[in-house]
């Protein structure tokens, strides 16, 4: 852990200073203290652990992606095959989706950064930039050897509800798929406008309801039945069911949308849910994490606007990624400098 980090983080229960309980020299060991309520949170492999009282559920939610973040790490190694999104990579989608840089300014935060590695290629690409990432999993653990060299990057184990990051301070927050899966996305929401500065710079892609597209709200319907009984299945048995499945999704969704795309069908093929997965083994991890997810919560645009004027967001656009390959809302805006 670098030291710098403890200028950015609070104490999640009371928001009180953390000071690092620990000998100069053994700075890869201990625990950061609460000067205010005393407790006590370990530094492992110089990440900081800043969890409060969890409940199961997020409990729950963090095995999961710890466990598909882990998979996913291995997955990636294989080559892959097939058409792509037009954004590459979530950040270009937020980036493209937005029509604003949403890293604009010097410091800013990673909400829901899962393994790590967008936090890593940002810092590596802008070193004048510092990235905080925060994530309720352990996925990141797997990356701390590599956070621990780049002076520039800092990953932090946290809930996004009882957010342990100062208030009122960073240019940016961006976060990409997480919101949604939090018990209280709106509130997870309104603590990381918390800590902008004021002008600073907010962007999020959440699911979309589907409210614009009977069809495909209808289709939810039995993935939500499934998912009342997914969501319940013990880890290993969901991971089998899910690589099970991935070969299936791939002959049915996968292979049609890559013909509907070399067909010149582009726009059709990007509504085919799985169109642009390369492999199965992506397939795989995207299963588990949309079946095995205790929360998944979706919304509309009007949803995001509201979520927006509840902080009196200045700069709002609210987004719908289809065209850009992405199944999902983005909405971006900016602290009010008056608040
Ligand atoms: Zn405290």
């Amino acid at each position: 852990m670098k030291r710098d980090l403890l200028l950015l983080v609070v104490c999640p229960a009371c928001r009180g200073h953390l000071r690092l309980d620990m000998a100069e020299n053994e700075i890869r060991t201990k625990a950061l203290v609460c000067e205010k309520c005393s407790t006590s949170f370990p530094v492992v492999n110089g990440i900081p652990y800043l969890l409060d009282s969890e409940t199961e559920v997020e409990s729950q939610t963090g095995r999961l992606y710890g466990d598909i973040w882990k998979n996913f790490n291995r997955a990636k190694k294989c080559p892959g095959g097939g058409y792509r999104a037009p954004a590459r990579s979530h950040i270009e989608l937020l980036v493209m989706a937005s029509g604003v840089d949403v890293i604009e300014g010097n410091i800013g935060i990673d909400a829901g950064c899962g393994n790590g590695s967008t936090v890593i290629g940002l810092a590596n690409a802008y070193p004048s930039k510092t990235i905080v990432g925060v994530d309720l999993s352990d996925g990141m653990s797997m990356n701390a050897d590599e956070i621990g060299k780049l002076r520039n990057a800092h990953l932090v184990r946290g809930n996004l509800l009882a957010l342990p990051l100062v208030s009122s301070f960073f240019d940016f927050v961006y976060s990409f798929g997480v919101l949604h899966h939090t018990r209280d996305p709106e509130a997870a929401f309104r603590g990381l406008v918390e800590c902008l500065r004021p002008g600073g710079r907010i962007t999020v892609f959440v699911y979309k309801d589907f409210s614009d597209i009977p069809l495909k709200r209808f289709l939810l319907v039995p993935i939500t039945l499934i998912r009342q009984l997914s969501t319940r299945l013990p880890a290993p048995l969901l991971r089998g069911l899910a690589w099970l499945a991935a070969p299936i999704v791939f002959l049915t969704l996968t292979v049609p949308a890559r013909l509907l795309h070399q067909l010149g069908a582009s726009s059709l093929a990007r509504h085919i849910p799985y169109g642009t997965f390369p492999d199965t083994k992506g397939i795989a991890s995207s299963l588990e994490d949309r079946f095995g997810a205790p929360y998944e919560f979706r919304f509309s645009l009007d949803d995001l606007r509201r979520w927006a004027d509840g902080v009196k967001l200045e700069n709002v656009r609210a987004v719908d990624c289809l065209p850009f390959g992405f199944s999902g809302l983005v909405l971006t805006g900016t602290k009010a400098l008056s608040s």
